[in-house]
């Protein structure tokens, strides 16, 4: 954030959301300087704005970044390494979106998305996690495929079938991070990692919200 001495520390980059982190930032997780719980997948098929665009497009494959403090509103993106005078906590040791990034010269930043990303597979080889989780993420992974669902998403207030098919999803994903936190699989703080958030969470990006009924939940389009 202060790498370029035009940088006035404003803070409004780091609100919109903390970086995604790339190979070289594998530092941080060996040098233990953030851990699981410092970071949230987003994963391939979530929508997610792009600016030389202008709209909302699915993310091609995952991507893992800093999230926000825990007790963020779901809209607040503020990186959760921001402090309260704008400062960045882990100055000297931050990712290298945040080195590249100077919202005047924003062409740097460009310069990095052709560099591979840190992605979950390898996250879990540095923190050395449980030999489970892969399995735990891949189970995930092919249960709650957000492919699948934006198809069922579009036709939810007409098709009976698309409506059970996507809660049938909902309740999946919630029960599963139930299990595995019941279980002891894994512990509760590292659940945006392993599955990103919750499809209770997400369906936003589809214009849909969760009401409750009498036989559990229906899902519904946002009124525009
Ligand atoms: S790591 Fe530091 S520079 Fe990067 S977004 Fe977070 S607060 Fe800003």
């Amino acid at each position: 954030m202060s790498k370029d001495t035009s940088c006035v520390n404003c803070g409004i980059c780091c609100k919109k959301g903390g970086p995604a982190l790339h190979t070289k930032d594998a530092f941080l997780f060996e040098e233990n300087i953030i851990q699981i719980q410092d970071v949230v997948t987003i994963r391939a098929g979530e929508l997610v704005r792009d600016d030389m665009k202008n709209r909302l497009v699915p993310l091609p494959s995952e991507l893992v970044k800093l999230a926000p403090a825990a007790n963020a509103r779901p809209d607040d993106w503020t990186c959760r390494f921001l402090t309260n005078n704008n400062r960045c906590f882990l100055h000297g040791k931050h990712p290298a979106e945040c080195r590249a990034f100077y919202c005047k010269e924003p062409e740097a930043l460009m310069q990095l998305s052709n560099e591979p990303r840190l992605e979950r597979d390898k996250i879990c080889e540095i923190i050395k996690a449980p030999a489970w989780w892969i399995e735990l993420i891949k189970t995930h992974e092919e249960a709650v495929n957000y492919e699948e669902l934006a198809e069922w998403a579009i036709k939810i207030d007409e098709d009976q079938e698309a409506q059970q098919k996507f809660i049938e999803k909902v309740e999946f994903d919630r029960s599963y991070r139930e299990l595995v936190v019941e279980k002891k699989a894994a512990p509760v703080e590292a659940l945006p990692f392993l599955f990103g958030r919750p499809l209770l969470q997400t369906m936003v990006m589809f214009k849909l919200t969760a009401r409750p009924s009498a036989n559990g939940i229906n899902i519904v389009k946002i009124p525009s």
